[in-house]
Parts: C-alpha cells; sequence; structure tokens
C-alpha cells in the first residue's frame, strides 16, 4: 500500500541549511527508508513565546519500511545524534523532526500523535507539504490541508528560499 509519509524538518541554531540537510541525508540513508520528495526550503518565523531566531523548514515524504514507532525512534536518535538537547518547550533547536503524517493514519499514543497535533496551526508545516502535495487530506478534520492556511494569523511568515535545494 502507498502510505504517504510527511516529515517536517527545521532547524534555527547554527548552519540552520545545512543541519536540514544533514538530516534528510540521514534519513535517506537507513534502509528502511526510501525518500520521495523533498520540499523547497522556507525562511519562516518562529511560533514560539520564546525570543529566537528564524528558522529554516522543510518537508519530505518517505516511505518507511518499519512501525510509526520505529520511525519516531529512527528520528529522534538522528536529533540526538545531531546535538539536540531538550531545553525549554519551543525554544531554539539545531535540528526537529516531526512525524506530520502518516498516510491517513491516525496515532494517539502517549509518545506519538498523529497526524501532528499543531500540522494545522503551522504556516511553515504545511506549506512545504502541499507543495509536495496539493491534494493532502487532514485525517481527523477531514479537510484539505491547504485550507487550514486561511485561518492561521499573517505573523507566521513563510518565505520560501529561491535558488536553495537540497
Ligand atoms: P515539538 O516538536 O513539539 O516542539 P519536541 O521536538 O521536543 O517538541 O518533541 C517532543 C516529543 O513529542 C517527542 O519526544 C515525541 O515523543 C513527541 N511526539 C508526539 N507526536 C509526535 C510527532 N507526530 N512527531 C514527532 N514527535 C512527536
Ligand atoms: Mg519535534
Amino acid at each position: 500500500m502507498d502510505t504517504k509519509i510527511f516529515i517536517g524538518i527545521g532547524s534555527n541554531i547554527g548552519q540552520s541549511f545545512e543541519n536540514c540537510k544533514t538530516a534528510i541525508e540521514r534519513i535517506s540513508s537507513d534502509k528502511r527508508a526510501d525518500l520521495k520528495s523533498i520540499s523547497s526550503f522556507y525562511s519562516t518565523s518562529p511560533v514560539s513565546d520564546v525570543k529566537q531566531d528564524d528558522y529554516i523548514n522543510c518537508a519530505v515524504e518517505i516511505d518507511w519500511q518499519g512501525t510509526p514507532l520505529d520511525l519516531l525512534q529512527f528520528l529522534n536518535d538522528i536529533e540526538t545524534s545531531m546535538g539536540r538537547v531538550r531545553e525549554e518547550k519551543n525554544g531554539p533547536r539545531i535540528i526537529d523532526l516531526d512525524i506530520l503524517m502518516y498516510g491517513d493514519g491516525i496515532i494517539d499514543d502517549d509518545r506519538l500523535t498523529v497526524p501532528h497535533r499543531e500540522l494545522h496551526r503551522r504556516r511553515f508545516a504545511i506549506v512545504p507539504c502541499i507543495e509536495i502535495d496539493p491534494d493532502l487530506i487532514h485525517p481527523t478534520l477531514k479537510k484539505p490541508l491547504s485550507n487550514f492556511l486561511a485561518e492561521i494569523p499573517p505573523d507566521q511568515q513563510v518565505t520560501r528560499l529561491e535558488g536553495i535545494n537540497y
């Protein structure tokens, strides 16, 4: 079966582009992961009460040979290997890897909520996903992902970076 899995990637510490690219390399180098598509890179304003630098965000679509929790563990291991330390909630981070959608899967586990619980409220997460697939439907809210953009405050800025690709 063709399960479209979308991973949101973000960084706002150090060499943010390079950090995102390194994460993509590490994802694609695992034999369980098959990289299907990579979005553009975007400069985005932080969605947080914590004052911090802008982010670089992108998304990738993958196939995954394993369970959703295996994927979460794999992504958490990449975050740790890249030096992520969990400090304040919504604070700056060297790399953030989130499972945004797992096909039309709905998961409500202590460790994993899918679709990501903030997906429909975050322009920086929606925009790269619908760049890859404009027809995505939010599995629990049952509306096109693109429909949520109109409800998101304009202070969430997302600017596509021309000429900078993976
Ligand atoms: P956030 O990305 O929300 O700012 P973190 O990256 O610190 O926060 O993640 C905190 C925890 O969120 C992770 O340890 C993970 O167990 C949990 N989590 C729940 N659902 C997801 C998801 N869909 N993708 C990634 N992590 C998730
Ligand atoms: Mg995260």
